[in-house]
């Protein structure tokens, strides 16, 4: 059996889960959060990085920082993760779903500007598959109207676009350490604020809106409650275990790609003969190999080749059912525009294993086994 995903594991973990028990500090906020802070900080070059307890709760915290209220709009592709939405619904806003692009499957920048109305107030792009929106043009759109941008790169730890690392481009930057994701922690995430205006308040909506963080610093000498806020650090055990990975992040980055390049190499002739369709990896984007996908014809298609891997003891799954057709996204979104290809891409999707760990000869396995079924 090749399972779909198996969580990161380097081996280290349970000596550092080991060495934060003993240190009697395992709340919050100790050395293995700081440690994973400054290392996220220094790869992405963002101005703060706070370990939170979910890529859904940086998500909270980034709504809440871009003093999103009721009645604002939020603009987002409908080709995502429920969190993405429903951070935004929390505080009251709308959603506006936009159109996907077909070959990268995220947000089309060419449709943003049509969805804004004078309740727009921020822009929140997905870096789906850890490959980057085209950030350029939407931090323009976004500049021209005055819009707080918030990245979904709850996926996209590791992955770049010209140069920058996802997340650290719009105002605030999502990243989740779920142990689906490339790097894990069990439940986790992180939020980076790219301004500085944004950091002192960052720290007092994570701490249950209080200014302990300065307190701990001396830089005053009681801590009050100062603003709205929730409990949004994870204890040092999961930073622990985190750690073990951040430190040889280029190393499982290596790794998860030589399987994403095998795939892509071997299954190019049935994409040449028009059987599979594979992802596109556009110019500005280094990818993290978060995910391999394939293409089928149709749903019916994909149905079939799910079932056919199955079988054979391979794990493939599909993704997000747009949230748009969902019984919440009725309740609290609108679409802008034409669905043309946010219903019909996703019905063609399918996933293949990935995880670090996963060996060649397993994804030959995989591959020939895709072969079988095309024959
Ligand atoms: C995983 C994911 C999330 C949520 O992260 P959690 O850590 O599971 O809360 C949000 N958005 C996207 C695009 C994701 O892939």
């Amino acid at each position: 059996m090749i399972n779909f995903n198996i969580p990161p594991y380097t081996g280290k973990e349970l000596d550092y889960i080991k060495q934060a028990v003993e240190s009697r500090k395992i709340c919050g906020d100790g050395q293995f959060t700081k440690k994973c802070q400054e290392l996220i900080e220094e790869y992405t070059g963002t101005k703060k990085c706070l370990l939170t307890t979910s890529g859904t709760d940086s998500l909270e915290m980034a709504a809440v920082l871009a003093d999103i209220k009721e009645g604002d709009e939020v603009i987002m592709p409908s080709y995502t993760f429920v969190s993405t939405a429903n951070a935004f619904v929390l505080r009251g806003a709308k959603i506006v779903f936009v159109d996907i692009r077909p070959d990268t499957m995220n947000i089309d920048e060419k449709l943003i500007e049509d969805a804004i109305t004078d309740k727009t107030k921020a822009i929140v792009p997905v870096h789906y598959a850890g490959v980057g929106c085209e950030m350029d043009a939407i931090m323009e759109i976004a500049k021209n109207h005055g819009l707080k941008v918030i990245e979904d790169a709850a996926q996209g730890v590791m992955g770049f676009y010209k140069g920058k690392a996802l997340g650290s481009i719009g105002d605030f930057g999502c990243y989740s350490f779920h142990e689906t994701k490339n790097y894990s922690m069990g439940e986790g995430g992180a939020i980076l604020i790219n301004n500085e205006n944004d950091v002192l308040r960052g720290e007092i909506v994570r701490e249950k809106g209080t200014n302990r963080s300065q307190f701990f610093r001396g830089q005053v000498d009681k801590y009050t409650w100062m603003d709205v806020g929730s409990s949004f650090l994870p204890s040092e055990l999961n930073a622990a275990y985190l750690y073990a990975q951040l430190e040889i992040k280029e190393k499982i980055n290596e790794e998860r790609l030589k399987c994403w390049n095998f795939y892509y190499e071997n299954l190019k002739d049935l994409a040449e003969k028009g059987l599979i369709e594979l992802s596109f990896i556009p110019k500005e984007c280094s990818h993290n190999a978060h995910m391999f996908y394939i293409k089928t014809e149709n749903l019916e298609v994909r149905t079939k080749l799910i079932s056919y891997l199955k079988e054979h003891g391979i794990g493939s799954v599909f993704h997000y059912v747009p949230l748009h057709s969902s019984p919440a996204g009725e309740k609290f979104s609108r679409f802008n525009g034409e669905d043309k290809y946010t219903t019909k891409e996703s019905e063609r999707l399918t996933r293949l294993p990935m995880y670090y760990g996963l060996t060649l000869q397993q994804c030959g396995q995989i591959v020939d086994c895709i072969h079988e079924f095309y024959k």
